[in-house]
């Protein structure tokens, strides 16, 4: 049976204007990072990798400047592998791995999924391989830049062709970003939104993050976002969202 966990990959804290760019510099804020284990009856699906366990003792070793903007406040046992553990899940086990993004905190993981296939959008593929695109979009080749099986998708794609794991692409806070949809069951559907979105309140106003790649294309998404809320009924969980991750089942209960 398909089953969806949200793990909790540690929390990062940083300035809240980040995120809500019309609001006054210096309030400090702490949200989630969280990654997703789906359970499908043809194998295992990870949605995100987190930032790399070395940024847990050594985050200017790890993160470089972005050590100081976002400060990592997450503990031995947050890092995706023993998230995974903890619910009986090695690497190995996973059959897919998707990256909604070439960021530090949702690719930091990837190096310890080497016989996964990882599921990333074409285009954000061809920025990580701009050193001028990947350096302007803070992307890290320690992150990403190992010997995986990356599969491209161009656009949409349904994961095991069933109609049951739906990569949409979302694109404009990176290049080529991606959510996912997750038919659960008949008649639920859930959409991993990643950096699309970061929270409820920047969905509910309209109102783009700093990060952002392209501002014209993150609008849509986000807009595309919000009609499968409105008129599709779809469930949104949103990329760094601490008032909804406090809200939401998280692992080791299933998430719906
Ligand atoms: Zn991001």
């Amino acid at each position: 049976m398909l089953q969806v966990y949200a793990m909790g990959c540690g929390y990062l804290e940083f300035d809240r204007a980040l995120f809500f760019p019309d609001s006054e510099k210096g309030t400090r804020w702490t949200v989630p990072v969280p990654s997703y284990l789906i359970t499908h009856p043809q194998g295992n699906v990870l949605f995100d990798t987190g930032v790399h366990c070395q940024a847990i003792h050594d985050p200017e070793g790890r993160l470089g400047y972005l050590a100081k903007i976002f400060v990592n406040r997450s503990q031995d046992g947050d890092e995706v592998v023993s998230q995974l553990t903890r619910l009986g899940v090695r690497p190995d086990d996973i059959k897919y791995v998707i990256n909604s993004h070439f960021h530090f905190d949702h690719a930091g993981g990837n190096e310890f999924f080497p016989r996964s296939t990882f599921l990333v959008q074409k285009n954000e593929m061809e920025g990580a391989r701009n050193p001028e695109v990947a350096q302007k979009n803070g992307f890290d080749p320690k992150d990403f830049d190992h010997p995986l099986h990356y599969q491209l998708v161009d656009g949409e794609h349904d994961v095991f062709g069933d109609g049951k794991l739906i990569l949409i692409p979302t694109h404009g806070h990176t290049p080529g970003h991606q959510s996912l949809r997750v038919r659960v069951s008949k008649g639920m559907e859930l959409v991993l939104t990643g950096d699309a979105c970061y929270t409820k309140e920047n969905m509910e106003r309209n109102i783009l993050p700093r990060v952002a790649w392209d501002e014209g294309e993150m609008y849509r998404s986000l807009a595309a976002l919000r009609d499968l809320r409105d008129k599709k009924g779809a469930a949104l969980f949103y990329g760094h969202d601490p008032g909804q991750w406090q809200e939401i089942r998280r692992a080791p209960q299933p998430l719906v």
